[in-house]
C-alpha cells in the first residue's frame, strides 16, 4: 500500500535540510515505521546525502562512482570532488 501524498510531503517537510533518522521522523509524525519510506522518499527525488546524512533534493546531489553514492555539495568539497 502505498502512503498517502500528503503524508509523503510531511515526511519530507521534517526531514529536508535536517539528518534526522526515518525512525525519528516516524516516532514524530507517528508513521508507519514498517514502510520503506527511503523509496517512498526517493520517488518525490529527495534523497540522504552519503557523506553527511542531509536529506536534500536529489538535484542537489552528485552520483559519485566511485564512492558508491550520492553527496552534497559541501561533501564533495571535503572529498576533493569539483561539481561540474
Ligand atoms: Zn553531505
Amino acid at each position: 500500500m502505498k502512503p498517502d501524498r500528503e503524508v509523503v510531503a510531511q515526511l519530507a517537510d521534517y526531514l529536508e535540510g535536517t539528518c534526522k533518522s526515518i525512525v525519528e521522523a516516524c516516532q514524530a509524525l507517528d508513521l508507519d515505521e514498517g514502510i520503506d519510506w527511503e523509496d517512498v522518499l526517493l520517488d518525490i527525488n529527495i534523497e540522504r546525502c552519503s557523506g553527511c546524512d542531509w536529506w536534500s533534493e536529489s538535484c542537489m546531489l552528485t552520483d559519485v562512482e566511485e564512492k558508491n553514492g550520492f553527496f552534497c555539495e559541501q561533501c564533495l568539497g571535503d572529498l576533493g570532488i569539483e561539481r561540474d
